[in-house]
């Protein structure tokens, strides 16, 4: 049997994710949109992304080091800016400040288990 699909039922694509429209680069003040790669999501700049490199060199971020600042500031976040020199900017209702981060992917080893 057919069912009628549920036009009036709000579509889940505008679903926005917490950090929508909260992310900016430092370099050309775009917003940072999210990609998922090899099962992880970063986020990077818009201009990258879509115009390459040359237009704009930031980096991409790792989701999980942006949520570590949104748990602890969203009372009060207004903006995270990245900055092209591995810092974030954190902009909150009254207070800014540059935080440091780094990020190791993970490297494949070649195999080996020291343990079983
Ligand atoms: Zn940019």
């Amino acid at each position: 049997m057919l069912k009628e699909n549920r036009s009036t039922s709000i579509p889940k694509s505008t679903e926005k994710h917490v950090l929508y429209d909260k992310v900016v680069c430092g370099l050309c003040h775009k917003h940072y949109i999210r990609k998922k790669l090899r099962g992880k999501y970063f986020w990077q700049c818009h201009t990258y992304f879509y115009e390459g490199k040359d237009k704009c060199p930031n980096k991409k971020v790792p989701e999980e080091v942006l949520m570590k600042i949104y748990k602890k500031e969203h009372k009060t976040l207004q903006e995270i800016v990245v900055l092209g020199d591995g810092r974030l900017q954190v902009r909150l209702d009254h207070k800014t400040y540059n935080k440091k981060w780094s990020y190791r992917p993970e490297r494949k080893k070649n195999g080996t288990k020291t343990s079983n």
